[in-house]
Order: C-alpha cells, then structure tokens, then sequence
C-alpha cells in the first residue's frame, strides 16, 4: 500500500483522534481494556480513555524502546479488545513476536505510526501489519502541518466505519486554527538545533500563559476536540508537505548515517534495532548513564539534545500516573528507560555544524 497517498484522507484534529476513531470503529468502548505501551505519551491513554476503555499498559522489550512480546502476552485477558503497537522515535517493534504473541487471540493490532511513515521491517512499511495505523503531523513529527493526524486502514469494513465517524466530525473552531497557525509560523521562524533550548523556553512561557495551544488535557472528561477533524489550511500544507516525503527520507537517512559513523562516549549506548527492521528516525536515541548532567551539559553547549520521554507516561509525574491508571512499578524497564533516554533531532533544519557539535559532545562526555 502506498502509505503517503493515503494519509491525505482520513484527517483528524490530531494523532490522537485518529486513534480514537479507529477504536471506536472497532467497537471499543466503556468496560474495555486496550494495551499500550508504556513509555509513550498522554495522547495514547487519553484517545483510549476517550472511548470510555482503559489503557493497560505493557512494559517495554530488553534494552529497546518498544513493547515486549513477553509482557504482552501476560497482561492479554477477556475485557481487552485491541493492541495499540509504537513504533517508538521511528524504530520498528518486534511486529513477527507481537503478532505471535497475540496469535489464537483474534486482537486487532492498530499501529502508531506518528514518529514514522516509513520505517520497514522486514522489507515490510509499518502502518501495514495490522488492521490499521495512525499518523500525526504536529511539531516533532517527521511530516509537519502544524496540528493534525491521519487514519489509515488495511480493511476495508473497518475503513468505511472510520470514514462514517469522520462525516460525523466537524471542523475546528476557528480561534484554535488561527492558534495553530501562528504557532506554525513562530516555530518555523524560531526553531532551529542551535536555538532548541531558548525556542523551548519561550514555547513553555507561551504555553503557561495559555496563548499558545498546548499539548495535553486534564484527563477527566472527554476534550471537544475528539469531534474536530483537521482544519481545511493545514490538510491544504498536509498535502503540500507531502509532495516532499521522499527527500524528508532521505535526508533523515543522511542525519542518522552521520550520527552512526561518529564515536560516542563509553557513557552512551545505543537502543536495540530488531533483526530486519530498517527505521526511519523522527529522532536518534540514545541511552545515557547520566541523563540529567547530559542534558545540562547540552543545554549550555547549545547543543540540541532532548529528554522525552521524561516517565512512562510522558509528561505525567508520579504523582498523576494514576489518571490513566498506570500502576507505579508495573513496567520498571519503561521506568528506568526514561531516566536513560535522550535523543537528537532528525529534521530539515538539521545542518553539518549542528551534527558536528552535537558528536563532539557525546564523544567527549
Ligand atoms: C505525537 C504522538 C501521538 C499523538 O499525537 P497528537 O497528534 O498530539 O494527538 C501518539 N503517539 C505517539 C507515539 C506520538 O508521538
């Protein structure tokens, strides 16, 4: 399936609600459990909430960013009735285990997709192995519209219930198109790795003060947004945008290669990349043995070196886990993952001195 043709036409105001209405074409709702993984963002448990289930989180696999076959197949029971599967910074989970895992369990497999269009495994584009996949194109992904995410479905049953839920949709208020507008602008202007950290200290004054639109909800009811398809301008540069999908791959590829072939510290070590899978990066991560100096280190090198995710469900402290009803210590190698994990950017804007820099710290640290 040509994944890049399709993503222009299931829109939805975000990843996240694109999610949402996969699930609810599958008949997800109220008493339901879905499995997801831990070490992932708020948006997953709060489009799995929003459908009135609960997410179930599953630990992530040894020494990688994605779920773990084996922990999968213990959390599997009778109230679940779907698998949400990341494909976490671009790197390919392990699709054939997972899929043994959950095999004489008829589940239906739906795929986030939103940090890759593009990773394969073996010789196979994810968004492809289950019966549907999910996109986002908001800032940090690898297809930037400003706000916005995208079904896709692999049946065709399953695609005309989605399309009957997207007709019941509407567009977004213009006040939040016209946020998400100028916060396009603002970042296109302002962003860049050598201004990350005083972009992302301005964007969080911003946020605070409520001008701009901010990332995450209180959990405790359903958000209007779930109603909200994308905008009509941002489908308009959606589909600009993707024009360009093959040169944004091949230039990721060319960032990861450099970033490869450069020495790192004996205090980094890099996440497993399963036998067969080819990723397509939306970022490159890393695991530090000290997170917190690494990341002081970057902040006053200017170097753009990122911290999510920050907790198992980010950006939710201890405190808040119990929100979407994750269990402190129920996933302890998705708890010590993000005390470990960095990442560098893999995006347009990325240029040679920017590579140079960034390698020269972390082989020095
Ligand atoms: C960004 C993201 C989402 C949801 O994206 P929104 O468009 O913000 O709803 C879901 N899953 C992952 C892994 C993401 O990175």
């Amino acid at each position: 399936m040509d994944v890049v043709r399709e993503l222009p036409h299931l829109t939805f105001y975000r990843g996240r609600v694109a999610m949402y209405a996969i699930l609810k074409a599958l008949g997800v709702g109220k008493g339901d459990q879905v499995l997801t993984q831990a070490f992932t963002c708020l948006a997953v448990p709060e489009g799995i909430m929003a459908t009135g289930a609960s997410p179930v989180f599953v630990d992530t696999e040894e020494g990688g960013v994605n779920m773990c076959p084996t922990d999968l197949a213990s959390k599997l029971g009778p109230q679940v009735k779907a698998v949400i599967l990341q494909h976490t910074f671009g790197i390919p989970a392990q699709i054939v285990s997972i899929k043994e895992a959950l095999a004489g369990s008829r589940l239906p497999l739906v795929e986030d997709c939103c940090h890759t269009f593009a990773s394969t495994y073996v010789n196979q584009l994810v968004g492809t192995f289950g019966v549907g996949a999910f996109y986002s194109f908001e800032w940090g992904k690898p297809i930037i519209a400003g706000l916005g995410g995208s079904a896709v479905l692999n049946d065709r049953d399953l695609r005309q219930r989605v399309e009957s839920i997207w007709h019941t949709t509407s567009e977004p208020p213009f006040v939040s198109v016209l946020k998400v507008q100028l916060m396009y602008a603002a970042f296109n202007r302002l962003y860049s790795p050598s201004s990350f950290w005083k972009t992302r200290r301005r964007f969080r004054a911003l946020s605070k003060s409520g001008v701009a639109e901010g990332n995450y909800h209180a959990t405790e009811g359903v958000s209007e947004e779930f109603g909200y398809r994308m905008s009509a301008p941002l489908r308009k540069r959606l589909r600009a945008k993707l024009v360009e999908a093959g040169q944004l791959v091949e230039r990721a590829r060319e960032i990861v290669a450099k970033y490869e072939s450069a020495p790192l510290s004996q205090r980094l070590k890099r996440p497993l990349v399963p036998e067969g899978a080819v990723p397509v990066y939306a970022r490159w991560p890393l695991f530090a043995e000290d997170k917190e100096r690494l990341l002081a280190i970057a902040e006053e090198s200017n170097v753009e070196i990122a911290d999510w995710y920050t907790t198992p469900i980010h950006p939710l402290s201890a405190a808040d886990w119990k929100q979407v009803g994750y269990e402190p210590g129920s996933c302890p190698r998705a708890e010590s993952l993000s005390a470990q994990i960095v990442s560098l950017p893999v995006n347009q804007k990325v240029n040679q001195s920017d590579i140079d820099r960034a390698m020269e710290l972390l082989r020095d640290l």
